[in-house]
């Protein structure tokens, strides 16, 4: 059994995630978590890019795109803490080795999404998360006080008098409790939960259904983006999405009689519902992306893992229209936090998608997502660091000194006959219920095929 006391216990290895146990000092001990393979996060996924505020005379019409697309139900002091931040935050990348697309003259390249009034997203081809998220797997991989384990799932939170003490998780097959000073919540969103969704199908909104037993406070769970544009497929699994790049780059959406319907670079919201009317109306289940107004140069070099993947199913976007059709993408809403990622429990911190600081209202505006789950880690951490740093200092610790014998789970547990499948049935429940239960409709209108 690992009785070792971790002064930051990280749950989840994407952005979020290891930029939060990167910016934990070298002597504070951390232990990262996930349920899979360490590259396999949504953040690895991410294609379009990442927000940045290019020069100061772009900051109010960044906070407005951004406000504009989240319905103006945004909280402004987030937005407003995300946009400052992100030229800090884009040079520590840089500091991590993370190579965006430059032009000629090596300046960046930016490039541009549905919502945004001008070019401020920076990529590197349409790879962008792969790129970040495997220089911050190198970066953590390095650092001694950083301990990674794959495979390892949280199942519940120990939690004393609304205080966060560990989580209870289950590796190999056997249950154990992990304890911690501080406890970060980087699981992601829950598009694993959809029968037709972006994200990786692990990612199943565990935080969510764990803070709704524990009585944690949740913002708008029913918040959920729908991605206009994924490739239609009848094969199983993950959606593949068409990045909105693309459409930022000039591809135009066709509907059955290769008519065109919808400006595209409205927020995701508007075109989904766009299509979605498009659809009903000839009885189909997609619709058509065409490039043919993007110079193929710009496509081989810009949509390089579109161009490779759309060929695997039988179709080259040189000369054909994709076909396409909306898919869950990104939960908006999740655990309520504040501006350094503290939620309504003590030690208790939840960054990345897992997290609803505000910052994207009701819709997110494309490319603010990465960029708000690195802003966010980097606060938390900062909050964790420091308190960590007067607990060494005044020589005391915090979980070592106390009584956690009647810590609680909410779980009925032991380590022998732990029910994983009735676990996940159970989340899945819970979270189906807060979201029908917020917004009927869209429970309706999405959620009623089983994944
Ligand atoms: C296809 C795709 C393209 C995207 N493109 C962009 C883009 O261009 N720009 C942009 O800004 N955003 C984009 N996004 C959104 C963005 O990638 C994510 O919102 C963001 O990366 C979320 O990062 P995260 O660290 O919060 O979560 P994730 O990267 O999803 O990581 C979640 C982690 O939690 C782990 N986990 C989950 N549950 C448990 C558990 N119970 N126990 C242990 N571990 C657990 C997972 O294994 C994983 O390691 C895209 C998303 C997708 C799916």
């Amino acid at each position: 059994m690992d009785t070792t006391v971790y002064d930051a216990l990280v749950v989840g290895t994407g952005a979020a995630g290891l930029f939060a146990a990167l910016c934990i000092p070298t002597d504070q001990r951390v232990l990262m978590i996930t349920k899979d393979q360490i590259e396999k996060s949504d953040s690895y996924l991410a294609q379009g890019g990442i927000c940045m505020l290019k020069d100061a005379e772009d900051f109010d019409l960044f906070f407005e795109d951004t406000l504009r697309a989240g319905r103006y139900e945004n909280r402004k002091e987030s937005v407003k803490v995300m946009i400052e931040e992100s030229p800090e935050i884009i040079s520590e990348l840089l500091g991590y080795h993370v190579d965006f697309d430059r032009k000629e003259d090596g300046s960046f390249s930016f490039t541009r999404e549905g919502g945004h009034s001008t070019y401020r997203i920076l990529h590197h081809q349409d790879v962008t998360g792969k790129e970040i998220t495997s220089r911050l797997i190198e970066a953590a991989k390095q650092r001694e006080n950083i301990t990674i384990l794959e495979y390892a799932t949280m199942i519940d939170l120990l939690e004393k008098d609304n205080c966060c003490y560990g989580i209870l998780m289950e590796h190999e097959g056997k249950c154990s409790k992990v304890y911690a000073s501080a406890t970060i919540l980087a699981t992601g969103g829950m598009g694993g939960l959809f029968r037709y969704s972006t994200n990786f199908r692990h990612i199943t909104g565990d935080s969510f259904a764990i803070a709704l037993r524990h009585g944690i406070q949740l913002e708008h769970l029913e918040y959920i983006q729908i991605h206009p544009t994924t490739l239609y497929s009848k094969a199983p699994g993950r959606s593949f999405l068409i990045s909105e790049s693309v459409r930022g780059e000039g591809a135009i959406l066709l509907n059955p009689q290769k008519e065109r319907f919808v400006d595209e670079l409205l927020p995701r919201d508007v075109v989904t519902e766009a299509i979605k009317k498009e659809m009903d109306r000839f009885h189909s289940d997609h619709v058509y992306l065409s490039l043919e107004k993007i110079d193929i140069e710009e496509i081989r070099t810009h949509f390089p893992n579109i161009l490779e993947r759309c060929l695997e199913e039988g179709i080259d976007i040189e000369t054909t229209p994709i076909p396409v059709k909306p898919a869950q993408h990104y939960l908006m809403g999740g655990i309520m936090t504040d501006v350094y990622g503290q939620t309504s429990m003590k030690q208790l911190f939840a960054v990345g998608e897992t997290a609803c600081n505000g910052v994207h209202g009701a819709n997110r505006l494309a490319s603010n997502s990465l960029l708000e789950s690195l802003v966010f880690a980097k606060r938390a951490a900062g909050i964790i660091a420091g308190q960590n740093a007067n607990r060494q200092s005044e020589g005391s610790q915090n979980a070592e000194n106390q009584d956690l014998s009647g810590d609680v789970i909410s779980l009925d547990w032991d380590e022998s006959s732990f029910d994983k499948e009735a676990w996940k049935k159970e989340n899945r429940r819970l979270i189906m219920q807060e979201i029908k239960r917020k917004d009927e409709a869209f429970y309706d209108q999405w959620c009623n095929d089983e994944a």
